[in-house]
Protein backbone atom coordinates (compact mmCIF):
# COMPACT_ATOMS: atom_id res chain seq x y z
CA UNK A 1 0.00 0.00 0.00
CA UNK A 2 2.88 2.35 0.68
CA UNK A 3 3.81 1.80 -2.70
CA UNK A 4 0.79 3.46 -3.99
CA UNK A 5 -1.06 1.96 -6.58
CA UNK A 6 -3.31 2.72 -9.79
CA UNK A 7 -7.33 1.11 -10.19
CA UNK A 8 -8.62 1.16 -13.30
CA UNK A 9 -12.61 0.19 -13.62
CA UNK A 10 -14.78 -0.79 -16.36
CA UNK A 11 -17.59 1.28 -17.66
CA UNK A 12 -19.96 -1.70 -18.23
CA UNK A 13 -23.12 -1.99 -16.87
CA UNK A 14 -23.52 -4.89 -14.68
CA UNK A 15 -27.27 -6.15 -14.08
CA UNK A 16 -27.25 -8.88 -11.29
CA UNK A 17 -30.69 -10.78 -9.57
CA UNK A 18 -33.14 -13.53 -10.61
CA UNK A 19 -34.99 -13.15 -14.03
CA UNK A 20 -32.66 -9.82 -15.03
CA UNK A 21 -32.39 -11.55 -18.11
CA UNK A 22 -35.71 -10.91 -19.16
CA UNK A 23 -35.45 -7.38 -19.00
CA UNK A 24 -32.74 -7.71 -21.72
CA UNK A 25 -34.84 -5.68 -23.98
CA UNK A 26 -34.95 -2.64 -21.74
CA UNK A 27 -30.91 -3.01 -21.75
CA UNK A 28 -31.03 -2.59 -25.50
CA UNK A 29 -33.36 0.10 -26.06
CA UNK A 30 -31.00 2.04 -23.03
CA UNK A 31 -28.14 1.63 -25.64
CA UNK A 32 -29.96 3.02 -28.60
CA UNK A 33 -29.94 -0.22 -30.17
CA UNK A 34 -33.16 -1.73 -32.41
CA UNK A 35 -31.69 -4.20 -34.32
CA UNK A 36 -30.32 -7.58 -31.92
CA UNK A 37 -28.14 -10.43 -33.06
CA UNK A 38 -28.60 -13.13 -30.68
CA UNK A 39 -25.07 -15.08 -30.42
CA UNK A 40 -25.09 -18.80 -28.96
CA UNK A 41 -23.94 -22.28 -29.24
CA UNK A 42 -25.68 -25.08 -31.34
CA UNK A 43 -25.72 -26.82 -27.80
CA UNK A 44 -27.59 -23.96 -26.77
CA UNK A 45 -29.80 -22.37 -29.91
CA UNK A 46 -32.95 -23.29 -28.30
CA UNK A 47 -32.64 -20.89 -25.65
CA UNK A 48 -31.28 -18.55 -27.85
CA UNK A 49 -34.34 -18.94 -29.92
CA UNK A 50 -36.24 -18.38 -26.88
CA UNK A 51 -34.65 -15.30 -26.27
CA UNK A 52 -34.95 -13.78 -29.68
CA UNK A 53 -38.42 -14.93 -29.43
CA UNK A 54 -39.13 -12.70 -26.06
CA UNK A 55 -37.08 -9.65 -28.03
CA UNK A 56 -39.85 -9.46 -30.53
CA UNK A 57 -39.34 -6.81 -32.74
CA UNK A 58 -36.12 -5.89 -31.35
CA UNK A 59 -34.37 -9.35 -32.37
CA UNK A 60 -33.17 -9.18 -36.19
CA UNK A 61 -32.48 -12.83 -36.02
CA UNK A 62 -29.75 -15.47 -34.05
CA UNK A 63 -26.21 -17.46 -35.21
CA UNK A 64 -26.20 -20.54 -33.01
CA UNK A 65 -22.73 -21.26 -34.58
CA UNK A 66 -20.63 -20.18 -31.48
CA UNK A 67 -17.98 -22.77 -30.33
CA UNK A 68 -14.44 -23.03 -28.41
CA UNK A 69 -11.60 -20.90 -28.96
CA UNK A 70 -13.35 -18.34 -31.19
CA UNK A 71 -12.31 -19.60 -34.89
CA UNK A 72 -11.98 -16.58 -37.59
CA UNK A 73 -14.04 -18.46 -40.18
CA UNK A 74 -16.67 -19.16 -37.57
CA UNK A 75 -16.45 -15.19 -36.63
CA UNK A 76 -16.35 -13.94 -40.44
CA UNK A 77 -19.90 -16.00 -40.87
CA UNK A 78 -21.38 -14.36 -37.85
CA UNK A 79 -20.04 -10.72 -39.38
CA UNK A 80 -21.51 -11.27 -42.35
CA UNK A 81 -24.81 -12.30 -41.12
CA UNK A 82 -25.00 -9.11 -38.57
CA UNK A 83 -24.33 -6.74 -41.71
CA UNK A 84 -26.69 -8.45 -43.76
CA UNK A 85 -29.63 -7.97 -41.40
CA UNK A 86 -28.26 -4.48 -40.08
CA UNK A 87 -27.44 -5.73 -36.68
CA UNK A 88 -26.78 -2.82 -34.61
CA UNK A 89 -26.41 -5.16 -31.14
CA UNK A 90 -25.05 -8.94 -30.28
CA UNK A 91 -26.57 -10.44 -27.25
CA UNK A 92 -24.74 -13.10 -26.57
CA UNK A 93 -26.10 -15.82 -24.39
CA UNK A 94 -23.76 -18.22 -22.79
CA UNK A 95 -20.39 -19.39 -21.93
CA UNK A 96 -17.14 -18.17 -22.92
CA UNK A 97 -17.01 -19.46 -26.50
CA UNK A 98 -20.22 -17.52 -27.39
CA UNK A 99 -18.51 -14.69 -25.20
CA UNK A 100 -15.82 -14.98 -27.49
CA UNK A 101 -18.09 -15.10 -30.43
CA UNK A 102 -19.39 -11.38 -29.34
CA UNK A 103 -16.57 -9.89 -29.04
CA UNK A 104 -14.69 -11.22 -32.01
CA UNK A 105 -17.77 -9.48 -33.84
CA UNK A 106 -17.53 -6.43 -31.75
CA UNK A 107 -13.51 -6.00 -32.49
CA UNK A 108 -14.62 -5.68 -36.32
CA UNK A 109 -17.73 -3.80 -36.25
CA UNK A 110 -17.78 -2.04 -33.00
CA UNK A 111 -21.55 -2.66 -32.09
CA UNK A 112 -22.49 -2.97 -28.93
CA UNK A 113 -22.58 -6.40 -26.83
CA UNK A 114 -24.73 -7.35 -24.33
CA UNK A 115 -23.81 -10.43 -22.64
CA UNK A 116 -25.98 -12.97 -20.96
CA UNK A 117 -23.23 -15.48 -19.10
CA UNK A 118 -24.81 -18.53 -18.20
CA UNK A 119 -21.11 -20.14 -17.10
CA UNK A 120 -18.66 -18.73 -14.50
CA UNK A 121 -15.73 -18.06 -17.12
CA UNK A 122 -15.67 -14.57 -16.58
CA UNK A 123 -14.31 -13.55 -20.06
CA UNK A 124 -17.62 -10.93 -20.45
CA UNK A 125 -16.24 -8.67 -17.64
CA UNK A 126 -12.36 -8.84 -19.67
CA UNK A 127 -11.05 -6.82 -22.46
CA UNK A 128 -9.23 -10.11 -23.58
CA UNK A 129 -10.40 -11.64 -27.04
CA UNK A 130 -8.69 -15.22 -27.94
CA UNK A 131 -8.83 -16.42 -31.15
CA UNK A 132 -7.69 -19.34 -33.55
CA UNK A 133 -7.19 -19.35 -37.00
CA UNK A 134 -4.90 -22.21 -39.06
CA UNK A 135 -4.20 -24.13 -35.73
CA UNK A 136 -2.73 -21.47 -33.83
CA UNK A 137 -4.18 -19.20 -31.36
CA UNK A 138 -3.75 -15.25 -30.39
CA UNK A 139 -4.78 -13.10 -27.54
CA UNK A 140 -5.18 -9.53 -27.93
CA UNK A 141 -6.17 -6.91 -25.30
CA UNK A 142 -8.67 -4.01 -26.54
CA UNK A 143 -11.40 -1.80 -25.32
CA UNK A 144 -13.57 -2.13 -28.30
CA UNK A 145 -14.27 -6.05 -27.10
CA UNK A 146 -15.73 -4.57 -23.04
CA UNK A 147 -19.21 -5.88 -23.29
CA UNK A 148 -21.49 -2.36 -22.60
CA UNK A 149 -23.84 -4.28 -20.81
CA UNK A 150 -23.43 -7.62 -18.57
CA UNK A 151 -26.58 -9.46 -17.25
CA UNK A 152 -26.29 -11.79 -14.67
CA UNK A 153 -28.98 -14.40 -13.97
CA UNK A 154 -28.90 -17.05 -12.01
CA UNK A 155 -31.92 -18.70 -12.72
CA UNK A 156 -29.89 -19.10 -16.24
CA UNK A 157 -27.29 -21.07 -14.26
CA UNK A 158 -29.62 -23.58 -13.04
CA UNK A 159 -29.07 -26.08 -15.86
CA UNK A 160 -25.51 -25.80 -15.92
CA UNK A 161 -24.51 -29.67 -15.71
CA UNK A 162 -22.84 -30.39 -11.94
CA UNK A 163 -18.99 -32.05 -14.09
CA UNK A 164 -19.12 -27.94 -16.14
CA UNK A 165 -19.82 -26.71 -12.47
CA UNK A 166 -17.18 -27.48 -10.98
CA UNK A 167 -14.33 -27.14 -13.89
CA UNK A 168 -15.72 -23.47 -14.59
CA UNK A 169 -15.98 -22.16 -10.95
CA UNK A 170 -12.33 -23.73 -10.19
CA UNK A 171 -11.20 -21.65 -13.43
CA UNK A 172 -12.82 -18.60 -11.65
CA UNK A 173 -11.04 -19.47 -8.54
CA UNK A 174 -7.70 -19.34 -11.04
CA UNK A 175 -8.60 -16.00 -11.99
CA UNK A 176 -8.80 -14.68 -8.15
CA UNK A 177 -5.55 -17.14 -7.14
CA UNK A 178 -2.89 -15.26 -9.90
CA UNK A 179 -4.35 -12.02 -8.97
CA UNK A 180 -3.22 -11.76 -5.99
CA UNK A 181 0.35 -11.39 -6.83
CA UNK A 182 -0.27 -10.09 -10.25
CA UNK A 183 2.43 -7.87 -10.85
CA UNK A 184 0.20 -4.70 -11.02
CA UNK A 185 -2.33 -5.72 -8.27
CA UNK A 186 -4.03 -3.46 -6.16
CA UNK A 187 -6.05 -3.37 -2.99
CA UNK A 188 -9.07 -3.33 -4.96
CA UNK A 189 -8.58 -6.17 -6.74
CA UNK A 190 -6.65 -8.40 -4.26
CA UNK A 191 -10.22 -7.72 -2.20
CA UNK A 192 -12.88 -8.77 -5.07
CA UNK A 193 -10.45 -11.97 -5.79
CA UNK A 194 -11.00 -12.94 -2.18
CA UNK A 195 -14.65 -12.37 -2.15
CA UNK A 196 -14.69 -13.85 -5.26
CA UNK A 197 -13.14 -16.99 -4.30
CA UNK A 198 -14.90 -17.13 -0.82
CA UNK A 199 -18.45 -16.94 -2.50
CA UNK A 200 -17.09 -19.83 -4.88
CA UNK A 201 -15.44 -22.02 -2.03
CA UNK A 202 -19.05 -21.79 0.05
CA UNK A 203 -21.10 -22.31 -3.65
CA UNK A 204 -19.39 -25.13 -5.17
CA UNK A 205 -19.99 -27.90 -2.38
CA UNK A 206 -23.97 -27.07 -2.39
CA UNK A 207 -23.97 -27.22 -6.31
CA UNK A 208 -22.70 -30.35 -6.46
CA UNK A 209 -25.32 -32.06 -3.08
CA UNK A 210 -27.80 -29.90 -5.14
CA UNK A 211 -27.30 -28.19 -8.49
CA UNK A 212 -30.68 -26.41 -8.35
CA UNK A 213 -30.09 -24.61 -5.16
CA UNK A 214 -30.97 -21.26 -6.36
CA UNK A 215 -28.70 -19.41 -3.11
CA UNK A 216 -25.69 -21.60 -4.18
CA UNK A 217 -26.14 -20.79 -8.02
CA UNK A 218 -26.26 -16.76 -7.05
CA UNK A 219 -23.47 -17.15 -5.11
CA UNK A 220 -21.20 -18.90 -7.60
CA UNK A 221 -22.52 -16.32 -10.00
CA UNK A 222 -21.20 -13.04 -7.75
CA UNK A 223 -18.22 -15.13 -6.97
CA UNK A 224 -17.71 -15.83 -11.05
CA UNK A 225 -18.15 -11.95 -11.58
CA UNK A 226 -15.60 -11.17 -9.28
CA UNK A 227 -13.21 -13.43 -10.37
CA UNK A 228 -13.78 -12.91 -13.84
CA UNK A 229 -13.38 -8.74 -13.19
CA UNK A 230 -9.41 -9.10 -11.70
CA UNK A 231 -8.58 -11.10 -15.04
CA UNK A 232 -9.61 -8.48 -16.61
CA UNK A 233 -7.87 -5.93 -14.53
CA UNK A 234 -4.34 -7.50 -13.86
CA UNK A 235 -1.54 -9.65 -15.17
CA UNK A 236 -1.90 -13.14 -15.04
CA UNK A 237 1.64 -15.52 -14.63
CA UNK A 238 2.54 -18.95 -14.89
CA UNK A 239 -1.27 -20.46 -14.46
CA UNK A 240 -2.38 -18.92 -16.98
CA UNK A 241 0.64 -19.38 -19.20
CA UNK A 242 0.24 -23.36 -19.11
CA UNK A 243 -3.57 -23.64 -19.41
CA UNK A 244 -3.23 -21.12 -22.63
CA UNK A 245 -0.18 -23.22 -23.80
CA UNK A 246 -1.78 -26.51 -23.04
CA UNK A 247 -5.52 -25.55 -25.02
CA UNK A 248 -3.72 -23.88 -27.81
CA UNK A 249 -1.58 -26.13 -28.27
CA UNK A 250 -3.12 -29.63 -27.24
CA UNK A 251 -6.42 -28.89 -27.44
CA UNK A 252 -6.94 -29.73 -23.80
CA UNK A 253 -10.63 -28.53 -22.64
CA UNK A 254 -10.46 -25.13 -21.35
CA UNK A 255 -12.04 -24.97 -17.58
CA UNK A 256 -10.88 -28.82 -17.38
CA UNK A 257 -7.09 -28.19 -17.71
CA UNK A 258 -7.12 -25.39 -15.36
CA UNK A 259 -9.23 -26.94 -12.88
CA UNK A 260 -6.00 -29.38 -12.86
CA UNK A 261 -3.55 -26.83 -13.00
CA UNK A 262 -4.58 -24.64 -10.32
CA UNK A 263 -3.14 -26.79 -7.42
CA UNK A 264 0.18 -26.86 -9.25
CA UNK A 265 0.62 -24.15 -9.91
CA UNK A 266 -0.37 -21.78 -6.84
CA UNK A 267 1.23 -24.45 -4.68
CA UNK A 268 4.86 -23.99 -7.00
CA UNK A 269 4.30 -20.29 -6.44
CA UNK A 270 2.93 -20.37 -2.71
CA UNK A 271 6.69 -21.00 -1.76
CA UNK A 272 7.95 -17.82 -3.10
CA UNK A 273 4.80 -15.62 -2.39
CA UNK A 274 2.72 -17.14 1.19
CA UNK A 275 1.92 -13.81 2.61
CA UNK A 276 -0.03 -12.70 -0.87
CA UNK A 277 -1.66 -16.44 -0.98
CA UNK A 278 -2.33 -16.54 2.35
CA UNK A 279 -6.49 -15.77 1.67
CA UNK A 280 -6.04 -19.13 -0.36
CA UNK A 281 -4.53 -20.39 2.84
CA UNK A 282 -6.99 -19.38 5.17
CA UNK A 283 -10.14 -19.93 3.03
CA UNK A 284 -9.51 -23.25 1.62
CA UNK A 285 -7.65 -24.78 4.78
CA UNK A 286 -4.16 -25.71 4.46
CA UNK A 287 -1.03 -24.62 2.44
CA UNK A 288 -2.58 -23.06 -0.89
CA UNK A 289 -1.72 -26.07 -3.35
CA UNK A 290 -2.51 -28.25 -1.15
CA UNK A 291 -5.63 -27.23 0.08
CA UNK A 292 -6.80 -26.74 -3.36
CA UNK A 293 -6.37 -29.93 -4.70
CA UNK A 294 -7.83 -31.36 -1.65
CA UNK A 295 -11.06 -28.74 -2.30
CA UNK A 296 -11.07 -30.03 -5.95
CA UNK A 297 -11.09 -33.39 -5.08
CA UNK A 298 -13.54 -33.05 -2.81
CA UNK A 299 -16.37 -31.41 -5.17
CA UNK A 300 -15.33 -34.42 -7.70
CA UNK A 301 -13.16 -32.32 -10.28
CA UNK A 302 -10.91 -33.91 -12.99
CA UNK A 303 -7.73 -34.22 -11.12
CA UNK A 304 -4.78 -35.61 -14.08
CA UNK A 305 -3.88 -33.93 -17.38
CA UNK A 306 -3.85 -37.67 -18.56
CA UNK A 307 -7.47 -38.07 -18.27
CA UNK A 308 -8.04 -35.69 -21.35
CA UNK A 309 -5.93 -37.54 -23.86
CA UNK A 310 -2.59 -35.28 -23.72
CA UNK A 311 0.07 -37.96 -23.54
CA UNK A 312 3.29 -38.56 -21.25
CA UNK A 313 5.30 -37.58 -24.12
CA UNK A 314 3.57 -34.11 -25.39
CA UNK A 315 5.23 -32.56 -21.63
CA UNK A 316 8.48 -32.09 -22.42
CA UNK A 317 7.40 -30.18 -26.08
CA UNK A 318 4.29 -28.38 -23.46
CA UNK A 319 7.21 -27.24 -21.12
CA UNK A 320 8.87 -26.17 -23.79
CA UNK A 321 6.33 -23.40 -25.11
CA UNK A 322 5.34 -22.55 -21.58
CA UNK A 323 9.26 -21.52 -21.23
CA UNK A 324 9.27 -19.85 -24.44
CA UNK A 325 9.09 -16.40 -24.10
CA UNK A 326 9.28 -14.56 -20.41
CA UNK A 327 6.60 -12.99 -18.40
CA UNK A 328 6.24 -11.89 -14.54
CA UNK A 329 5.68 -14.58 -12.48
CA UNK A 330 6.53 -14.70 -8.64
CA UNK A 331 8.62 -17.61 -8.32
CA UNK A 332 11.49 -17.69 -11.34
CA UNK A 333 11.73 -21.36 -12.78
CA UNK A 334 13.16 -22.78 -15.96
CA UNK A 335 12.05 -25.50 -18.29
CA UNK A 336 13.38 -28.45 -16.11
CA UNK A 337 11.18 -27.18 -13.12
CA UNK A 338 7.84 -26.74 -15.54
CA UNK A 339 8.00 -29.84 -16.53
CA UNK A 340 8.34 -31.34 -13.20
CA UNK A 341 5.19 -30.07 -12.26
CA UNK A 342 3.39 -31.13 -15.39
CA UNK A 343 4.55 -34.54 -14.67
CA UNK A 344 2.85 -34.63 -11.13
CA UNK A 345 -0.45 -32.55 -12.73
CA UNK A 346 -0.39 -35.36 -15.69
CA UNK A 347 -0.49 -38.04 -13.03
CA UNK A 348 -2.84 -36.10 -10.71
CA UNK A 349 -0.61 -36.38 -7.77
CA UNK A 350 -1.52 -33.79 -4.53
CA UNK A 351 1.43 -31.28 -4.83
CA UNK A 352 3.86 -30.82 -2.05
CA UNK A 353 3.34 -27.49 -1.01
P1 LIG B 1 -18.23 -22.84 -23.22
O1 LIG B 1 -18.75 -21.48 -23.43
O2 LIG B 1 -17.48 -23.47 -24.34
O3 LIG B 1 -19.44 -23.78 -22.79
C1 LIG B 1 -19.26 -25.18 -22.76
C2 LIG B 1 -20.57 -25.84 -23.19
O4 LIG B 1 -21.54 -25.66 -22.15
C3 LIG B 1 -21.18 -25.25 -24.46
O5 LIG B 1 -21.73 -26.28 -25.22
C4 LIG B 1 -22.27 -24.36 -23.91
O6 LIG B 1 -23.30 -24.14 -24.83
C5 LIG B 1 -22.75 -25.13 -22.70
N1 LIG B 1 -23.37 -24.31 -21.64
C6 LIG B 1 -22.98 -23.11 -21.21
N2 LIG B 1 -23.78 -22.69 -20.22
C7 LIG B 1 -24.70 -23.65 -20.03
C8 LIG B 1 -25.81 -23.79 -19.14
N3 LIG B 1 -26.08 -22.86 -18.20
N4 LIG B 1 -26.54 -24.91 -19.22
C9 LIG B 1 -26.23 -25.89 -20.12
N5 LIG B 1 -25.19 -25.81 -20.97
C10 LIG B 1 -24.44 -24.70 -20.93
O7 LIG B 1 -17.28 -22.95 -21.92
P2 LIG B 1 -16.60 -21.85 -20.99
O8 LIG B 1 -15.69 -22.60 -20.12
O9 LIG B 1 -17.60 -20.94 -20.40
O10 LIG B 1 -15.76 -20.97 -22.01
C11 LIG B 1 -14.55 -21.42 -22.56
C12 LIG B 1 -14.07 -20.47 -23.64
O11 LIG B 1 -14.04 -19.15 -23.14
C13 LIG B 1 -12.66 -20.78 -24.13
O12 LIG B 1 -12.59 -20.60 -25.52
C14 LIG B 1 -11.81 -19.76 -23.40
O13 LIG B 1 -10.61 -19.47 -24.07
C15 LIG B 1 -12.75 -18.57 -23.31
N6 LIG B 1 -12.47 -17.67 -22.18
C16 LIG B 1 -12.06 -16.42 -22.49
C17 LIG B 1 -11.81 -15.51 -21.48
C18 LIG B 1 -11.39 -14.12 -21.81
O14 LIG B 1 -11.25 -13.28 -20.93
N7 LIG B 1 -11.18 -13.81 -23.07
C19 LIG B 1 -12.00 -15.88 -20.13
C20 LIG B 1 -12.43 -17.18 -19.85
C21 LIG B 1 -12.68 -18.06 -20.90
Amino acid sequence: MTQGFTYQGSSARIVFGNGASARAAVHIEALGCRRALVLSTPQQARDADALAERLGALCVGTFSGATMHTPVDVTERAVAKAAELKADCVVSLGGGSTTGLGKAIAYRTDIAQIVIPTTYAGSEVTPILGQTEGGAKTTLRSPKVLPEVVIYDPELTLGLPVGMSVTSGLNAIAHAAEALYAEDRNPITSMMATEGMRALKDALPVIVASPRDGEARAKALYGAWLCGTVLGQVAMALHHKICHTLGGSFDTPHAETHAVMLPHTIGFNAIAVPELLRPVAEIFGGSPGQALYDFAKSIGSPLALKDFGLKESDLDRAAEIATRSPYPNPRTFDRAAIRSLLQSAWQGERPPH
